[in-house]
């Protein structure tokens, strides 16, 4: 059923009420590029699957994805392994940090799930194995779900990454130690570095995201074929994983599957409904943005929408 609602007076009130937020917060500073980043800077936009877009303040200006592209890379792996996929890693919540090697030392080397770093690390395996460009084809098909060629890598963010990732290092050398990578270990971090380096504005992942919204549609872009019930597994992974350690928080608060980034940026969807995408890139402890989860919350409790 479709009901209509002032999606863009809503943005707008939501704007004013989470100003005490505005200074709330830090930004990324472990990726040395980040780190100058104006921290100060919000945007947000939402696509309904009937076409309507609706959009407030910075959702234009484009920013490092981060940890979003974990979905991406997901949805690649998935398409090209199917369930052979869940052999090299799991599906169930960490309750850890993105970067944390506890449970991957006692799991011995299984990865709890694919949107912690540990997972995607997997997934940049994975693909450089069975992909002869993989760095071409991650790129294409990013630009072919958002609809968007000029959606581009930052060289500069993946290279100031790789300087400072002694952690995601440490994390690939006990996936190497366990036999859960089989290539290069440098190899597979560059990759891995540079998909989380995509940079998009909101827009353009709200958009992007429509195709996990609207899970009825074809899921066909540059080869990248998922079928309806993958996408929605997608999705529930999306609802238990987006957001490590506070995954469980941001379903009380929110209320919808999604996933954040240490870039500031949150993608969330309304299943058959919207995709919405915010961004601020001040963060919490969790390295989830403050404002943008506060932004979220306030809108699906303005709208009377969410999952539950
Ligand atoms: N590139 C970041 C890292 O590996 C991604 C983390 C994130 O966005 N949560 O640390």
């Amino acid at each position: 059923m479709r009901w209509t609602m002032d999606y863009q007076q809503i943005l707008e009130n939501i704007y004013q009420a989470i100003q005490p937020y505005a200074k709330k917060g830090k930004q990324a500073d472990y990726i040395p590029a980040l780190a100058k980043v104006n921290p100060d800077q919000f945007g947000m936009c939402i696509h309904t699957i009937y076409g309507e877009i609706y959009s407030i303040e910075q959702a234009d200006t484009r920013f490092s994805i981060q940890s979003i592209s974990k979905v991406f890379a997901l949805a690649m792996c998935l398409s090209l392994k199917g369930d052979e996929l869940w052999k090299r890693v799991g599906k169930e919540p960490s309750g850890t940090a993105f970067n944390s090697l506890i449970q991957l030392e006692v799991e011995k080397g299984i990865p709890r799930n694919p949107f912690i770093n540990a997972g995607a690390i997997v997934m940049s395996d994975i693909l450089l194995s069975m992909l002869k460009s993989p760095e071409e084809d991650f790129l294409a098909f990013v630009r072919a779900v958002s609809g968007n060629d000029t959606i581009q890598y930052n060289d500069e963010v993946a290279v100031s990454e790789r300087e400072k990732g002694y952690l995601n290092a440490a994390i690939a050398n006990l996936l190497k130690y366990h036999g859960t990578i089989e290539n290069d270990i440098e190899r597979v971090l560059r990759f891995y570095f540079l998909m989380c380096s995509i940079e998009m504005s909101c827009r353009e992942l709200s958009l992007a995201f429509l195709a996990f919204a609207n899970h009825r549609k074809k899921f066909n872009y540059a080869g990248v074929t998922l079928t309806t019930s993958q996408v929605k597994r997608m999705n529930a992974i999306m609802q238990t994983c987006g957001f490590y350690d506070e995954a469980g928080e941001f379903s009380y608060l929110v209320g919808l599957p999604g996933k954040s980034g240490v870039g500031g940026g949150i993608v969330a969807i309304y299943p058959l409904q919207y995709s919405v995408a915010v961004w601020s890139p001040r963060l919490n402890s969790k390295g989830n943005s403050v404002m943008g989860i506060k932004a979220l919350e306030l809108f699906t409790t303005e709208t009377k929408e969410s999952i539950f």
